[in-house]
């Protein structure tokens, strides 16, 4: 079956500053991906691509997007809009971004419904108690966790192939946080729409998502099943990262910062972008990009995880 989302090599760059790197990625539909990385990893790069909603200062060097077959990049005007309103749904970190200050709610998601029955129901679905206030409401008037959820309405009203959520929570406090992330989670899993999720959390990847993709330095170092990769990950990233996260020190492990800062790339990595920060770098790491292994249920891009370690 064609993988509902194929990127392939795909190098972006703001200016002088490379975001994505050969950024590379097959997701099959349904799937509930969680990209995670530190700040400045891409994420936010590779889900704008996703969408066709790099901003105007975006460049793209090289490679591919592909929803459904159809590579996004090169479709018509026309031919992305009908792709996004259709087929693609997103969730930002601030819901107030997208929606009309200007415009009551119930009005907004009549347009984006095209009438104005349902609307009610698309609110409800998202569990807002008192739909009709909400509908009668501007944006302003509402909390950020009912902004967010009329927005993740707005986003779900076309039961899209993909969802993109950019840290959606980010902004909530944290009970607030899990019921939306439920919501999410909920309406995705009854339209069969296909989850990336941009995420800091890793807990909250390793509890909710079906696969984990893990971004450094602009490109995909480590992706698979997230069970396994979070478990016993192969690459030092990856570990390092799981190593830094709140629950490991919980389970009587030390929490250990990452040393070190990521990279901000003025073109192509020479070798790995993370050597300079890895405890396990050989001499090659600097100076060659490592391939792509497959192995243990996932794909690596490490020297170390062909050797069998
Ligand atoms: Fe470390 Fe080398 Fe693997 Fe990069 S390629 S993660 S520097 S061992
Ligand atoms: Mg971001």
């Amino acid at each position: 079956m064609t993988p509902v989302l194929e990127v392939e090599d795909l190098t972006v760059s703001y200016g002088a500053v490379r975001a994505l790197d050969g950024a590379a990625l097959t997701v099959a539909r349904g799937e509930t991906v969680g990209v995670v990385g530190e700040s400045g990893s891409g994420k936010s790069t590779l889900g704008s691509a996703v969408g066709g909603l790099l901003p105007r200062s975006a460049r793209i060097d090289g490679g591919t997007v592909r929803i459904d077959g159809a590579d996004v990049h090169r479709l018509r005007p026309k031919e992305l809009r009908t792709v996004r309103r259709e087929r693609l749904g997103f969730v930002f970190q601030e819901p107030i971004g997208s929606l009309d200050p200007t415009m009551r709610v119930g009005k907004q998601m009549a347009l984006v419904l095209g009438s104005r029955d349902g609307v009610l129901e698309h609110l409800a679905r998202v569990r807002l108690t008192d739909p009709e206030r909400v509908a009668r409401s501007y944006p302003h008037q509402l909390s950020g966790g009912m902004a967010q959820r009329v927005a993740i309405a707005m986003a779900m009203a076309s039961s899209p192939d993909i969802l993109v959520a950019d840290e959606p929570t980010a902004a909530l406090d944290s009970q607030v946080r899990e019921d939306v992330l439920n919501v999410i989670f909920t309406l995705a899993a009854e339209a069969g729409t296909t989850i990336l999720w941009l995420s800091h959390d890793l807990p909250a990847v390793a509890k909710r998502c079906s696969h984990v993709v893990v971004m450094y330095g602009g490109r995909v170092v480590e992706s698979g099943a997230a069970a396994p990769v979070l478990a016993q990950p192969r690459h030092p990233y990856t570990a390092a990262l799981v190593r830094a996260v709140p629950a490991a020190a919980s389970d009587g492990q030390r929490l250990e910062p990452i040393p070190g800062q990521p990279p901000v790339l003025t073109g192509a990595s020479a070798g790995c972008a993370f050597s300079p920060r890895c405890l396990q770098a050989l001499e090659t790491c600097g100076t060659h990009r490592p391939p792509l292994v497959s192995v243990d249920e996932r794909d690596v891009l490490c020297h170390l995880a062909g050797a069998g370690r």
